[in-house]
């Protein structure tokens, strides 16, 4: 699969891509270092991920805050991929 396009990949990061272009991208994202960097550049831009990472721990209201972000998204799993990405990050 060749790379999404930089602005097909926000789109992707932000949710609102159709769902079926949505795993496809997700799956071209594990496997492609190149549009992994492009996405953990995205979510050091993102507020919340820089947030949570400069809080030693996870606050009172995290898991209401993770609700919220599920509620909010058409996909809800784009969410538990930040998280993911944060493990990256320490690398
Ligand atoms: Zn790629």
């Amino acid at each position: 699969m060749n790379c999404p396009t930089s602005d097909k990949l926000e789109k992707w990061f932000d949710g609102i891509v159709e769902e079926t272009e949505y795993e496809s991208i997700q799956l071209h994202i594990e496997t492609c270092n190149h549009c992994k960097q492009l996405i953990k550049m995205y979510s050091n831009e993102h507020h919340f991920l820089k947030e949570t990472l400069s809080t030693p721990t996870l606050p009172d209201d995290f898991a209401a805050n993770v609700l919220d972000q599920l509620r909010r998204r058409k996909h809800g799993n784009v969410f538990w991929f930040r998280l993911q990405l944060l493990f990256w990050q320490r690398d």
